[in-house]
């Protein structure tokens, strides 16, 4: 039987005149005419050469046409390669040549710029606007309807995602159909998803986050998505009156608390909040609670491996953790220097097993070979505990950690007392190159309100709370923190921007 996730998605189809999604402009299109339009997108890229295991590239904005040509791509037994759109030309031809994909999709208004770099790539360029208009478009509306779906085995791939690049350069991760669908069901039954659902829909689809949590899970439940084409926090709130969940990176969190209208009656439809790609604040995670009456649900993933834990649907959803392993799913914490698991409550290396664990780098087996265990354990590079009742903390990247003085200072738990004091918006603590100490304890810290905030009213409530060598030597003060376009911090840009501070 084939594992392709298509075949999987299409059987589970009770109701083909159900709305699959829906546009701001009142468009609905329903899971039959989805069926329908990947069939004749499938056959587009089988004119245009697409082979199985080919990839294909896609910088689009998002549109119900981008969903069609993922599904379509994914039906054709082809990889599906999407990426931000905030890319440069210059990042473009960098994961063109790198994953040399079959053909290129971008937007037409761009098509001119990176036609030399599809060229040299081998790819053919096609174009899609953000009103799902273009050449690619065009060539599925020519093409027949019927399309045998290619079958495929669970470790096919049917994915090549980026990573996020908060770290440093993005790595390509290898994501299998048996990847992409053992998560979705984990996730629906997690989350107890149904085709009663209304998923407001707001985040990009070239991350794991919109593209596979979001929408896979959306249509494997016979459910339906309303697509915002980007985070609106006025649409959102309109939309809340009969739609019954959210998915969110943290910031919008934290900006849809600055609606004044957000109350319990203005969220009383709603079943779920879920948030993920960047830690919760536990701050945002009581007032949320206090505004609203609903405990936001953060989970816990990546790239690489789909996601791997959830707070509970049922149970205490507990700020400041990312719940417990998905059924399937095992987490473990490890010495980073010997890989021994460590007993419950120490801070160690997040470890993952699964079904959900990629197969690997593309094109770097070495890296692959260092961060994928024999054993099938993937090595995060998150840094966490468990604690007494099972909730795993992440506290932070291992590239972040500090070492002061031979001490380890884990950045989050400063960043929790900071983020408390009044007059706090948020917080980022990093090392910094220190001649005595080895790294500096530096606070970077946006302000709330005037007047400002001085260095002496951070430093001075956190002497009772903090060990005195966690306490931060410096505290700066900046308008905003750098984020990538998923919203995570860039603390390589901080520690950059400020490295000569104690030469
Ligand atoms: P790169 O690997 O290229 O540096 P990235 O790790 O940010 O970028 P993603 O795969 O998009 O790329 O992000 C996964 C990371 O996001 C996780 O490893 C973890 O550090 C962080 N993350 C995701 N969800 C959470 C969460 N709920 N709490 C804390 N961190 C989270
Ligand atoms: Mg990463």
């Amino acid at each position: 039987m084939s594992e392709n996730l298509f075949d999987i998605l299409e059987a589970g189809i009770t109701d083909p005149a159900a709305t699959a999604i829906e546009t701001p402009d009142g468009r609905r299109i329903g899971y039959g005419d989805l069926v329908a339009r990947t069939g004749r997108m499938a056959n587009a890229l089988l004119a245009l050469g697409v082979q199985p295991g080919d990839r294909v590239a896609v910088q689009v904005e998002k549109s119900v046409e981008a969903i069609i040509l993922y599904l379509a791509t994914v039906r054709a037994g082809a990889v599906f390669l999407p990426l931000n759109t905030a890319y440069t030309p210059a990042e473009v031809g960098y994961f063109v040549g790198d994953a040399r994909p079959r053909v290129f999709v971008c937007d037409p208004a761009r098509a001119e710029t990176l036609a030399p770099i599809a060229a040299e790539a081998g790819a053919r360029l096609m174009t899609l606007d953000a009103g799902g208009q273009g050449s690619l478009t065009e060539a599925a509306e020519a093409a027949p309807e019927g399309f045998a779906t290619v079958p495929r085995a669970a470790d096919d791939l049917a994915a090549l995602l980026y990573t996020s690049g908060t770290t440093g350069r993005s790595k390509g991760a290898m994501l299998t159909h048996g990847n992409l669908v053992s998560n979705t069901l984990a996730l629906r039954e997690a989350w107890r998803y149904s085709a009663d659902d209304l998923l407001i829909h707001a985040l990009p689809i070239f991350h794991t986050h919109g593209l596979f949590v979001a929408t896979n899970i959306t249509l494997f439940s016979g459910a339906s998505m309303i697509f915002l084409p980007k985070f609106d926090p006025a649409r959102i709130m309109a939309l809340m009156d009969r739609a019954t969940v959210l998915m969110g990176v943290p910031t919008f969190y934290v900006r849809l608390l600055q609606e004044p209208a957000l109350d319990r009656d203005k969220t009383a439809a709603m079943r779920l909040f879920v948030s993920g790609s960047a830690p919760l604040p536990a701050e945002t995670h009581r007032e949320w609670q206090a505004r609203t009456g609903h405990a936001i649900l953060e989970r816990y993933g990546m790239t690489e491996t789909n996601m791997n834990s959830s707070n509970p649907y049922e149970g205490a959803r507990v700020a400041g953790t990312v719940g417990m392993a998905l059924p399937g799913t095992e987490i473990i914490v490890t010495d980073p220097e010997t890989g021994a698991e460590l007993p419950q409550g120490e801070i160690g290396m997040v470890e993952v097993r699964g079904p959900n664990v990629f197969k690997g780098y593309w094109q770097m087996p070495e890296k692959t070979a260092a961060e994928l265990r024999a054993n099938g354990f993937f090595i995060t590079g998150d840094l966490g505990k468990f604690d007494e009742a099972g909730y795993l903390h992440i506290v932070g990247r291992g590239k972040d950690l500090i070492i002061t003085g031979g001490y380890n200072v884990y950045p989050k738990e400063i960043e929790t007392e900071i983020d408390a004091l009044p007059g706090v918006t948020e917080s980022a603590v990093i090392g910094l190159p220190h001649g005595d100490l080895g790294e500096g304890v530096t606070a970077v810290v946006v302000p709330s309100g005037t007047p400002a905030l001085t260095e002496a009213e951070v430093l001075a409530p956190l002497q009772d709370r903090l060990a005195r060598f966690k306490q931060p030597k410096r505290v700066l003060f900046v308008e905003e923190l750098p984020r990538n376009t998923m919203g995570k911090v860039q603390k390589n840009l901080l520690r950059d921007r400020f490295a000569g501070l104690y030469d």
